[in-house]
């Protein structure tokens, strides 16, 4: 046997009783007549002690000891003199009687703790023993409960979990496919699910009602600070629902997995139409945790001579509450901020309504102060508060105000990880003109359904039509996104058409699916969550990286399987493949 328990487990209450025990070493401290070893498994820490007096051999063995050595020892629970109240065994150590080396360890690359001296190349590549590390192994442990109680509230709601193919064709969510090559078919590839989306839909023709699944998804993008080419999706589809339908259910998953797992109540969640997101926050995915609206300000400081601002299709600033006594420094700080190319703003205006009443702007040549008056009166400020604006394209400039507004949460402490607000984003639009390609596309996918009063704007005004799509947006990320689809095969053929496709280029990408359309599809919708981004936002983590257990790093690399890699000749050819790199 190797072991009665784990090293977790054993407190006072188990004084006086023999035990087994297996586990790494973490530390030993050898203090001349007693050795002590911290014992490590997944479940804790238990302290060891080897007393010279008692056995002089035993203690000789325990202290050659080496870290991460993985050892069997037998002995008795004992009360500690100096205890440690901070872990649960904290209280007692084990007297060791006998002891077993089950394997030794060469010296590990870096510390297994909470805080290693390991950078992250170093434990990317040797990620078995990252993951040995607590803090590691404790989002792990997150990432499986949140899948869990995932499955516990989609299976009491009826949901089936089904899986779907892996080796498939192309799904339209826009980024670039991963394709793998067919032996048996030379020439043809398979895509690997960009999502699981027609198959849910074909799911709701078959009549499955209500399906999930936990699923791998895969897209060739550029990895931005965020993105993983593999990552995993919480996908649903249901049948006979409305968007309300869908938004009431998937507002109970996420209230559920917030009260199952971190104890919270989350109250109902609130909404806004992708027009206010952008007109208030210039971004689709608003971080509500604090206020700081855009207001738009053309009406009050046009035709006063100030050429930047006569000429700006927008004029748009936010209230910094208290900023008014920032330093010339301060304020240059954010001029630089929102100058950076990848702000891409030509200058910042400001205007201080001082604690004493004044008001003074960086445009004063401008504006009389009755009229800068007006622009406190236009942010409701007050005394002590910091005006900032900028001026220019409309979307540009609401982007780059947007990344103000972030930028000045960040510097007030409003952008705490342990506050949560949710949102949900509606009214989507449905297509959005791709400047690169002269042509219209699909916001979220081509299945999306257009709002019924807008198709007739399809002719007229594309841009105007607004889909029953929604996001849910958390802290100012996307975590989920959905719609209800289009289940009739002229509303789909009509959507084709605008999205450019020919009849023919419809059908050989989609064909089955409108096919399947034919025979009785009923009205469906659904929404997929960012399954590794929800983990990360519950953790309290920067990166999904860290709700991984083996990702891959910014160029796409495993370093610890160093793949991708070359395959041999003989691969190649019996694929019919010719590499020209
Ligand atoms: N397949 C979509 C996505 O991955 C989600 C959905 O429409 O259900 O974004």
């Amino acid at each position: 046997m190797h072991r009665t328990h784990t090293c977790g487990e054993l407190t006072i209450k188990d004084l006086g009783v023999e035990v087994t025990l297996s586990g790494w070493v973490a530390k030993s401290r050898d203090l001349g007549g007693m050795t002590f070893i911290d014992l490590r498994d997944r479940y804790g820490i238990t302290q060891l002690v080897f007393n010279m007096d008692d056995n002089e051999q035993l203690c000789a063995e325990g202290r050659k000891l080496g870290r991460e050595f993985v050892i069997k020892i037998t002995g008795k629970v004992i009360e500690r003199s100096s205890k440690n109240l901070k872990i649960p065994t904290g209280e007692i150590e084990i007297k060791v009687s006998k002891l077993e080396i089950l394997n030794a360890a060469k010296t590990v690359p870096f510390l297994i703790e909470d805080e290693t001296d390991g950078g992250d190349d170093l434990r990317m590549k040797y990620r078995y023993l990252d993951l040995r590390r607590a803090i590691v192994r404790k989002n792990m442990e997150l990432r499986h409960k949140m899948a869990h109680e995932t499955r516990n509230y989609l299976s009491n709601h009826k949901f089936i979990e089904v899986e779907t193919p892996v080796l498939i064709k192309s799904t339209p969510e826009g980024a670039r496919d991963f394709v793998v090559p067919s032996r048996m078919n030379p020439g043809e590839f398979y895509a690997l699910p960009q999502s699981p989306q027609t198959f849910k839909q074909l799911l709701m023709v078959s009549g499955f009602d209500r399906y999930f699944q936990i699923v791998k998804c895969f897209r060739d993008e550029d990895l931005r600070a965020d993105r993983q080419p593999e990552f995993t999706q919480i996908d649903c589809e249901m049948s006979f629902v409305e968007q309300e339908d869908i938004l009431n259910m998937f507002e109970g998953l996420f209230k559920h997995l917030f009260k199952s797992i971190k104890g919270i109540d989350i109250a109902e969640v609130p909404r806004m139409t992708y027009a206010d997101a952008m007109k208030y926050y210039g971004s689709d995915k608003p971080d509500i945790r604090f206020d700081m609206k855009f207001v738009e300000l053309n009406d009050i400081v046009k035709g006063k001579d100030f050429k930047v601002f006569d000429d700006a299709e927008l004029v748009v600033g936010i209230c910094a509450k208290g900023c008014a006594p920032y330093t010339r420094k301060q304020v240059d700080e954010l001029t630089d901020f929102v100058k950076k190319p990848q702000i891409g703003a030509t200058g910042l205006v400001y205007c201080r309504y001082n604690e004493d009443g004044t008001i003074k702007s960086s445009v004063d040549k401008f504006y009389l102060e009755e009229e800068l008056q007006k622009w406190v009166n236009a942010f409701g400020a007050e005394k002590g508060d910091l005006i900032l604006i900028l001026a220019g394209k409309t979307d540009k400039t609401r982007k780059a105000l947007n990344e103000l507004r972030l930028e000045m949460g960040n510097r007030l402490g409003f952008r705490n990880k342990d506050t949560f607000a949710p949102l949900w984003v509606l009214d989507f639009p449905l297509l959005e003109f791709d400047e690169e390609s002269g042509r219209w596309h699909a916001m979220h996918h081509p299945f999306t359904s257009p709002k019924p009063e807008d198709i007739a704007l399809l002719e007229t005004d594309p841009g105007a039509v607004r889909a029953n799509a929604y996001d849910m947006v958390l802290n100012g990320t996307e975590i989920g996104g959905g719609s209800i689809r289009i289940h009739n095969k002229e509303l789909q053929s009509l959507m084709f058409k605008h999205l450019g496709f020919s009849t023919e280029e419809a059908h050989k990408q989609f064909g089955f699916l409108m096919d399947a359309f034919e025979f009785g599809a009923p009205p469906h919708g659904g929404i997929a969550f960012g399954f590794d981004r929800l983990c990360s936002l519950f953790a309290g983590l920067d990166t999904i990286r860290d709700v991984i257990a083996f990702p891959k790093n910014n160029s796409g690399r495993d370093v610890m399987i160093d793949s991708p890699s070359t395959i041999a000749l003989e691969q190649l050819d019996e694929l019919k493949i010719k590499t020209t790199v």
